[in-house]
């Protein structure tokens, strides 16, 4: 009788939102531009109800207009009560060009989540994944969509790197195409990419991972192009913003997509990485990831236990009787900072306790930054809270039952993750933050203090941790001598504060006992003493004590681990190295079991990281690519096979130091903050670069007929590490320079007319000089630089090929090295019937010592205490050490056309990586290099013209007493050609000053400064600078004292002329001083409020 619902409401076109059902009342369809008219069919639930519509003609048809038609419905029932329903239609205009659901298939997220009006998207996938599909929703089925310009196909073939995706959306009537985009991104291989064709490994090697370029990018306006990994290039860009190459400052919009690159670079053919192990596929480069996953040749993992058991060491301790004697005296207490962790949890369980550890630790896991993207400094803190509560969970765990071992180990796991967390992510919580930032201070003024001493010593720039030692000690000496007692207390403090702050610094957390990694060593020896039969334990003690330097102890651990389980790869690595860490040179045998252990180590990380569940893997696993301790074990595999001490199915030493290079790379490139386990990456990364030069010297002399290509790899690479020299954050000390100079070397003898490459080795050179000005080789260091500053000037202009140039046959490195040439070539000339082997096998780098180690071994090899280099401060910039490379404006990587073919190589030919203990004093080697005869052929690419290497000069003249008028001219030079160099001025004014400051004041003067509102730091130190030399010398009344106060004030603010007001308010410059203060303040000077402050003064 009351019943007015309706049973039925459809409609011909379109969906209801919701589904009907009776007691809904209000629904909302949308329906397709082409639709003019509806047809709803309706009926009422009870048949003496009726209906009728309201609205439009009273029709159940509807004549549709674009947007909404609402149509009411009003049903009533016999009795008459009434109810009304209501459809809102909306019909689409056809001009609409949007999709209505975008994604790809397969659940492959979109980052932002989709969204009809948002029209850009990126999207990250895996390294095996070459093709996605896209999926598109239309809100109107007249609307068009094209994939990449294809309206029939929407899947999509992916780059190496980078692949843009367009997605064209055109309207229903044709008049409107909105584009999306979706930039897929494919993770990196996990291995090193070696392209078959020579051409392509020097046209797409990227200059930092030595592997195929990602993500290709370049520097805007680079000519030639400078093309990176974008990882890469972004991280070199955040330490310094200027082009890596050239040094030229990196401006807005710096970063040029390469996509191009990716594309051609994607259908380079490859080898497949697992080749050693007779693989033949040649494929794609885009093809290789996939090919890579399913390899047929990769390596299962089978270890084969004989490898174990039948070794020496086994049979001696574990194969008969009960083991080897573990040395290692430790007793489990309970220490205070553990007391302190512990909660008070009386009523919990120890498997409650584990529960909710593991419970934090699962989220710690899944909030750390997944592949391609970069972690938000708030939420380090995050992290580490996490890690902070499972400690505390464990800490209490073990208060309930201090002898079950596994809590124990489990809570040094925690503390090691922490550890690293924090080397990778930053520094824990602000209150810490603002203790460092104290300690900060502090250091930069004993910092200063000891570069001044260091200056009075002759040590000039950054001088190496050793040497500023060195400079405080002489001083020491000198003041107690002199019977100046608080002085020389002060350097007693200071020599203490730097030893202790460079030891700490440099292995830092193993020997420093409130560290997070030292206690988790106690906690794994703990766990050891309660249960000395755990493989795991012993696997951890032995990596641990192995950074400690203990080696003795952590072989027995990890020997004594691995006999318990004999296939597990971490364990073998561990024992590999620790093998070769010890006291006693390795014998023959012990090598090459080692090499096999390091081998199978490498062997099942990259068998890991190439399987589909790669994403899963523990990031701090101890066989990890961000663990410094297993690239550097890596490298010391590649040393190793330099001797081939593994023939079959092995890799070569390129392949090693190739994988090493990626893999350093790409660790580098994902810490976000500069800690000791980056800087121990960097270095593995600059061994890596440097030893895989050397092999391609010798390998270039074995294969002549490469030599093309050879040769400008040879180049490419010299460039690509002299860059990576000068942008690393590694402090200087002798070994870097070493490098540097060795690296020049090379890059001189590879193209001995680059007046580039003469630059940058004068730069080294004077780099070794201003080290250790008083060491024996210091005279022919600096009149080295002074040479090659001479040769790269007097090439300016003239072709790269043809005859070195003369100043180069004076330095003695250069003799030496045509002295060999000269002997090989002699050598070859006479017939040999025994060849000696052209690679001679390298001394093993003392691997304990190796940077992965704790405190001993490259003493400077870790960073000075503050961070930026403290060179004398000025307007608030700091200068950069003269150690560093200046930028050079010019061509980068100018082609380099060997015309001549390279020489065998001779039996003394090393790759000798560079000695771990810094050998002061010694000159470089003999550099062994491919050989270019530069039969003269006035052809190639010329010269370009530049101050850097004048300013070179300028600063190698400077360093002696005698030579200071051709510093003078040279620096004159510097202004003529560049105006804007402010360090060419500066410099020059410290060498006129003393006899001539009217001179100083007016080389200054001549400085082109730009408008006060544009001037920089750099600029008021240059006013700043003007200002005091007229005052000092009493010019009151020169007409650039008045602008030059205007500018210094205006930049650095008031406070720093103060002094000056001071003294001309004292010689009543009152009208000078009003008009000061009128200009700084932007006012006239007969402005009320300054007329006030001026009667105020008395100047009115
Ligand atoms: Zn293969």
């Amino acid at each position: 009788m009351d019943n007015c619902d309706l049973e039925k409401l459809t409609i011909s076109a379109g969906k209801l939102q919701p589904a009907f059902s009776p007691q809904v009342t209000d629904y909302k369809v949308t329906v397709e531009s082409s639709v003019d008219k509806v047809t709803l069919g309706l009926s009422t639930s009870d048949c003496g109800a009726s209906y009728s519509i309201l609205t439009g003609d009273r029709s159940s048809t509807v004549t549709l207009k674009e947007g909404i038609n609402r149509v009411e419905i009003e049903v009533v029932s016999e009795d008459g009560t009434v109810k009304k329903y209501s459809v809102d239609i909306t019909k689409l205009s056809a001009k609409v060009a949007e999709l209505s659901d975008l994604s790809l298939e397969g659940d492959i997220p979109l980052n932002p989540a989709f969204a009809a009006k948002v029209h850009e998207y990126s999207s990250f996938v895996s390294f095996y994944c070459n093709l996605v599909t896209v999926q598109t929703k239309v809100p109107d089925s007249l609307i068009k969509v094209a994939v990449n310009g294809q309206s029939d196909s929407q899947t999509v073939s992916l780059h190496f790197g980078d692949t843009l995706v367009e997605i064209s959306v055109c309207s229903a009537d044709g008049s409107v195409t909105q584009v999306y985009t979706v930039c897929v991104t494919r993770e990196l291989i996990p291995v090193a990419v070696t392209f078959s064709e020579g051409k392509h490994q020097v046209e797409y090697e990227c200059p930092v991972s030595l592997s195929a370029l990602y993500r290709a990018v370049s520097v805007h306006q680079s000519d030639p192009k400078s093309i990176f990994s974008r990882p890469y290039i972004e991280m070199l860009a955040r330490r310094s913003k200027v082009d890596p190459f050239t040094g030229s400052v990196l401006g807005e919009g710096w970063k040029v997509s390469e996509l191009d690159v990716d594309k051609t670079m994607s259908a380079a053919p490859v080898h497949c990485f697992f080749r050693y192990r007779g693989c033949d596929s040649v494929m794609q480069l885009s093809e290789l990831g996939l090919h890579a996953l399913d390899c047929p040749h990769k390596p299962t993992g089978e270890l084969d236990a004989k490898d174990v058991i039948e070794s020496r060491w086994y049979k001696e301790y574990f194969a008969t009787s009960a083991g080897l004697e573990i040395e290692t005296k430790h007793v489990c207490t309970v220490r205070n900072w553990e007391k302190k962790l512990q909660m008070t949890q009386e009523e919990n369980t120890v498997d409650n306790l584990c529960a909710l550890a593991e419970e934090h630790l699962k989220l710690h896991r899944e909030h750390l930054p997944k592949p391609g993207e970069r972690l938000r400094s708030e939420n380090v803190d995050a992290l580490l809270h996490r890690l902070d509560e499972a400690a505390a969970l464990y800490a209490s765990a073990i208060a309930l039952s201090p002898k079950n071992a596994k809590v124990h180990f489990l809570l040094g796991l925690v503390l090691e993750e922490h550890h690293n967390t924090t080397q990778v992510y930053g520094s824990p919580k602000k209150a810490d933050k603002d203790k460092e930032d104290i300690s900060e201070a502090k250091s930069s003024a004993h910092q200063d203090d000891i570069l001044a001493v260091c200056k009075l010593h002759g040590f000039h720039g950054m001088p190496s941790v050793e040497n500023q030692l060195q400079a405080l000690d002489k001083e020491y000496h000198q003041l107690k001598d002199q019977g100046q007692f608080s002085k020389s207390d002060y350097v007693q403090t200071l020599y203490l504060w730097l030893s202790k702050h460079a030891a700490k610094d440099r292995n830092i957390v193993m020997q420093d006992e409130e560290s997070h990694m030292y206690r988790s060593l106690l906690k794994y020896l703990d766990a050891w003493s309660l249960s000395p039969d755990s493989w795991e334990f012993s696997l951890h003690i032995g990596r641990l004590l192995l950074l400690q330097g203990r080696s003795k102890e952590a072989l027995q651990h990890v020997q004594t681990g691995l006999a318990l389980r004999p296939l597990d790869p971490a364990l073998r690595f561990f024992t590999g190295l620790a093998l070769l860490q010890q006291e006693q040179k390795a014998c023959e045998a012990t090598e090459k079991e080692a090499a096999l252990f390091l081998h199978q180590g490498l062997e099942h990380f990259v068998s890991q990281r190439c399987s589909a569940s790669q994403e899963d893997q523990d990031p701090f696993d101890p066989l990890s690519s961000l663990n410094p301790q297993f690239l550097r074990g890596l490298l010391t595999l590649g040393q190793l096979q330099q001797k081939a001490m593994l023939s079959e199915k092995s890799m070569t030493p390129e392949q090693v130091y190739h994988i090493v290079a990626a893999l350093a790379a790409r660790s580098v490139s994902q810490f976000v903050c500069h800690s000791e386990a980056s800087r121990q990456l960097e270095w593995v990364l600059l061994d890596a670069h440097f030893a895989l030069l050397q092999r391609l010297i010798q390998q270039g002399e074995q294969q002549a007929q490469a030599v093309v290509d050879m040769q400008a790899l040879v180049a490419k690479r010299c460039q690509a590490l002299t860059a990576l020299i000068r942008l690393t954050t590694i402090s200087p000390c002798q070994e870097l320079l070493d490098m540097q100079e060795r690296t020049c070397q090379l890059a001189v003898v590879t193209s001995p007319r680059d007046s580039r490459a003469l630059c940058h080795l004068g730069v080294a050179q004077l780099a070794q000089y201003d080290s250790n000005p008083n060491s024996d080789r210091s005279n022919e260091v600096l009149s080295d630089a002074r040479l090659s500053f001479q040769a790269s000037i007097e090439l300016e202009d003239k072709p790269q090929s043809g005859d070195p140039p003369e100043p180069l046959g004076k330095q003695k490195w250069w003799q030496q090295h045509l002295e060999v040439k000269n002997k090989k070539a002699a050598a070859q000339a006479s017939p040999q019937p025994t060849q000696a082997p052209l690679c001679k096998t390298v001394p093993i780098r003392d691997a304990k010592l190796g940077r992965g180690g704790p405190i001993q071994g490259r003493a400077p090899g870790s960073r000075p205490p503050p961070v930026a280099p403290a060179a004398p401060v000025r307007g608030g910039k700091v200068l950069q050490p003269p150690a560093r490379i200046p930028p050079v404006k010019g061509r980068p990587g100018a082609a380099i056309k060997p015309d001549t073919a390279a020489k065998p190589g001779s039996d003394d030919t090393k790759a000798k990586l560079p000695a771990s203990k810094p050998e002061q004093d010694s000159g470089p080697e003999t550099v062994e290099t491919a050989e270019v005869e530069n039969t003269a052929s006035a052809s190639g690419p010329l010269n370009p013209r530049s101050h850097v290497s004048r300013l070179g000069l300028a600063r190698a003249f400077s360093r002696s007493a005698d030579t200071q008028d051709q510093a003078k001219h040279f620096y004159r030079e510097v202004i003529a050609m560049a105006p804007g160099i402010h360090e060419a001025y500066i410099e020059l004014v410290k060498l006129v000053e003393p006899s001539d400051p009217e001179g100083a004041l007016d080389v200054y003067c001549g400085f082109p400064l730009k408008d006060v509102a544009e001037q920089s730091f750099d600029d008021a130190f240059i006013t700043g600078e003007i200002v005091r030399l007229l005052m000092s010398q009493q010019l009151f009344d020169h007409p650039q004292l008045g602008p030059s106060l205007v500018a210094y004030g205006k930049v650095m603010g008031l406070s720093v002329i103060e002094k000056y007001i001071d003294i001309l308010d004292e010689k009543s410059k009152t009208s000078l001083l009003k008009s000061v203060y009128a200009k700084i303040n932007n006012r006239q000077e007969d402005d009320p409020d300054l007329q006030d402050f001026f009667r105020f003064k008395c100047w009115i």
